[in-house]
């Protein structure tokens, strides 16, 4: 089976079987399989998720979406469309809606790069950036981060005639390093206009007001922007599926073009309008996860393991010596029944990050890592 595999694969373009797989968090029922642990029992703070559950409009959203799923959604999203373009002031030919957020930016490398094309991102950021240029045919070039977080004069710099796309994440995942809105916007006033700056700001409504940039009142002056958000982290409803872009008509019509006709399906939109509505769960779960990080600094502090400050929902941790691994730890960590994420393909072997999960999560992780330390 193998050597028939390998001839198989081999059909597959170089760039596409170069491609090293995303790794995502474990999930509870194979930690449960795998240990021999409850599922009840076991806490899951590896994939930045919302740990409140969805705010009971949502709940009722998705329950009389239910009813419909015979039929094919809306294709053009309009009413969720429609929102979205009230509440950034946006025509509605500026929003693109993605299976998630992870899916805009595919589409955006879809759109608009050419194999060769070279695209730039920072060292530590978002996984996604590197996959979605490889599988383009793309290049990837990843400029070397300052204090693990983006260095946005050299990424500057790093621009050439080659490139097509700039990522920059703020707030970044895994380090949850954050750039002040106005120096985003001096990048974004610097970037030359033949290059497509995506701005990933999954963990917008994680940040105090004074911290948001209001990214989509630039596009207006620079249409080579493409401002990326999701449904996944603070509206709670990563496994729906829902995240859109906001661009210029002309940039949003080319990210229509490459997209599946259906990519959203129907209980994500009536969940992400009812979502988007409540403005009440989404500062309550920020105002959750500051005290969650607060909880976790705090616990951390006491045993005296350093962490790295966060904008977002999750908080990196460092659990090894430089030269060694934090594979270790997170397998102490699993064996208490807590999962969190190894960082060791974002360059960053000797931390692990851990999702701000409820109060009662924190407290597990932090007495599991702390016995895991011997702490
Ligand atoms: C989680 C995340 C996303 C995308 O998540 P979706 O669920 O696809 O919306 C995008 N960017 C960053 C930095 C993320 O951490």
């Amino acid at each position: 089976m193998g050597a028939n595999a390998s001839a198989m694969a081999a059909l597959s373009p170089d760039y596409v079987r170069h491609i090293s797989p995303y790794v995502p968090g474990k999930p509870i029922e194979e930690l449960a399989r795998e240990y021999g642990l409850v599922e009840s029992q076991i806490v899951k703070l590896a994939s930045n998720e919302n740990p409140r559950g969805p705010s009971p409009k949502v709940r009722a959203a998705i329950a009389a979406a239910a009813a419909g799923v015979t039929r094919y959604p809306d294709g053009n999203g309009f009413a969720l469309k429609q929102a979205l373009a009230a509440r950034f002031g946006v025509g509605l030919d500026q929003i693109v809606l993605g299976n998630g957020s992870n899916d805009v930016l595919e589409l955006a490398t879809q759109a608009f790069l050419r194999p060769g094309d070279h695209t730039v991102y920072a060292q530590h950021a978002f996984a996604v950036y590197a996959l979605a240029t490889q599988a383009r045919g793309a290049r990837g070039i990843e400029v070397r981060a300052r204090d693990l977080g983006h260095d946005l004069a050299a990424m500057r710099t790093a621009l050439t005639e080659e490139t097509r796309i700039v990522f920059v994440a703020n707030p970044n995942n895994p380090t949850g390093t954050w750039l002040p809105p106005a120096q985003v916007q001096t990048f974004v006033e610097s970037v030359p206009s033949g290059v497509l700056i995506v701005l990933d700001e999954a963990y917008n409504e994680y940040l105090q007001a004074d911290q948001q940039a209001n990214s989509a009142s630039w596009i207006a002056a620079h249409p080579n922007l493409i401002v990326s958000r999701t449904f996944s982290k603070a509206y709670g409803l990563a496994g729906l599926r829902v995240g859109y872009g906001i661009a210029d008509p002309g940039v949003a019509d080319m990210l229509n073009r490459v997209r599946q006709p259906f990519n959203v399906n129907s209980i994500a939109q009536a969940a992400a309008l009812a979502a988007l509505a409540d403005d009440d769960y989404v500062a309550e779960s920020a105002r959750l996860n500051r005290d969650g990080l607060a909880q976790l600094m705090h616990g951390l502090d006491a045993i005296g393991v350093p962490y790295l400050p966060s904008h977002g929902n999750f908080l990196m941790v460092r659990v090894a010596d430089p030269g060694e691994g934090a594979a270790p730890v997170y397998e102490a960590l699993l064996r208490r029944g807590v999962i969190v994420r190894p960082v060791a393909n974002y360059g960053l072997p000797e931390w692990l990050r851990v999702t701000v999960g409820l109060a009662e999560e924190n407290a597990r992780f932090l007495s599991a890592l702390g016995a895991a330390l011997g702490k």
